[in-house]
């Protein structure tokens, strides 16, 4: 075994994808939506399956299918107030994923210090240690553990985030909204992020994914847009997130062109290029959105609109179960405190280390519900942190989150 692959072990998808196979529970663990994907995004592929233009079934752009980085680049030019040029500031990747893997390894150097905030997506470890990369962890804690909890409880704290900084550091990772806190960080807590990277010369790689996806007035606040960050900043999205088809792997990432850059270069040396009907329909579901992106149909502005919703309800019937939910300020999932549960159900039959496994394995064979466990989202050191939750994905059916919620009425 190659030494950066020492230590690997199959992630928490591949674990807990087969269990949700053996054991066909509802099903609200891995994050996608369970409805049809938005009309018009899948009409586009199917128009483009029978487009008389043959080169659309042909490899396109490596860097980008051409009119998908002009789109992308005419959006965040607007939403950054900033001309991005999409021929060398816009990548487009096999999914936000793959965004996330080009830019790690196309930054960071062997014996590079990463700061990772926890719980955080759990790629973006594994694909430090590939590099060569030293992940240095810092937690967000909640300030409060009773009563109303939001996600904005959740919080960072400040001398131990400068602390975290020095000389090796050479990025930190950001993801706003959060997955899976459902986080949506506020200006004087980027502005704190900011500050450090710029007085220690860091990177910041912005995992924005879902960036349209935020409730309750709350505002997506993009880093690269605060003073003197443009220039040190990577910001990623997907096509997956953005338009409900998370089966399309699509994404991007943009940034000054020097530091795209880099992630072209990892790009063109492993997956080159991407698919491009795929890449053509996200730039048409762009060109349409684009048009009305004020009004209230835009998909990106009903889209949260209708999730909102979905999280009221979950967070309603968590409660009513005895769980203690955050409520998210944004993204598609929610963390719930299951420990009142534990006097009821005994999951200690499940040998696995960490409580919120047992208990995520627990249910799913024995309630028929699947959960993520959070400690999957922690280093070694800091899964305790973890293990007093679980995640559930809201962006469900309602008959789905309704028979959730029936599922849980059962313990109480
Ligand atoms: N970042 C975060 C925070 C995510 O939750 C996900 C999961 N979809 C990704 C990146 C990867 O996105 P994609 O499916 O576009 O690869
Ligand atoms: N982002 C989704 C989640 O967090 C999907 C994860 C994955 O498939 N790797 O559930």
């Amino acid at each position: 075994l190659p030494q950066r692959l020492q230590g690997s072990a199959p992630s928490v998808w591949n674990e807990y994808i087969a269990l949700a196979m053996e054991y066909k529970p509802l099903n609200l663990g891995q994050g996608f939506p369970d409805d049809a994907a938005p009309e018009y995004v899948t009409k586009a592929l199917a128009e483009i399956a029978n487009d008389e233009n043959p080169l659309l079934q042909q490899y396109t752009r490596g860097f980008g299918h051409m009119r998908l980085v002009q789109a992308i680049g005419k959006l965040y030019s607007k939403l950054l107030q900033r001309e991005i040029n999409p021929l060398n500031e816009v990548l487009v990747t096999s999914g936000a994923y793959e965004a996330l893997y080009s830019a790690i390894m196309g930054h960071v150097d062997v014996g590079d210090e990463v700061i990772i905030i926890e719980p955080f997506f759990d790629c973006y470890h594994p694909m430090v240690k590939m590099a060569g990369g030293v992940s240095r962890f810092i937690p967000l804690k909640p300030t409060k553990t009773e009563g109303a909890i939001s996600s904005a409880d959740w919080v960072l704290d400040e001398q131990e985030l400068k602390n975290m900084f020095n000389s090796k550091t050479k990025m930190i990772i950001l993801n706003t909204p959060h997955n899976p806190i459902g986080k949506v960080f506020k200006q004087k807590e980027l502005e704190l992020i900011a500050d450090l990277c710029k007085k220690w010369n860091v990177l910041c790689l912005s995992d924005e994914v879902y960036e349209w996806m935020v409730f309750d007035g709350n505002k997506h606040i993009r880093i690269c847009t605060l003073p003197d960050m443009w220039e040190r900043t990577i910001t990623i999205g997907s096509a997956g997130k953005t338009f409900s088809v998370t089966g399309w792997k699509t994404g991007w990432a943009y940034g000054p062109a020097n530091l795209i850059r880099n992630l072209q270069m990892v790009h063109q040396n492993s997956v080159y290029t991407c698919a491009t009907p795929l890449q053509e329909a996200v730039a048409r579901g762009f060109e349409l959105e684009m048009t009305r992106l004020d009004s209230p149909e835009c998909f990106f502005n009903s889209l949260p609109r209708e999730l909102q919703v979905k999280r009221n309800f979950m967070a309603k019937f968590l409660q009513d179960a005895g769980m203690k939910p955050t409520i998210p300020e944004g993204g598609y999932f929610m963390l719930a405190d299951w420990t009142n549960l534990e006097k009821k159900i005994n999951i200690n039959s499940e040998p696995d280390k960490y409580r919120d496994y047992k208990f995520t394995k627990w249910m799913t064979k024995n309630m028929g519900l699947q959960g993520i466990p959070p400690s999957a989202f922690y280093s070694d050191e800091h899964k305790h942190l973890g293990e007093d939750f679980v995640r559930y994905c809201f962006i469900k059916k309602q008959a789905n989150l309704e028979k959730a919620s029936e599922l849980l009425e059962k313990l109480k």
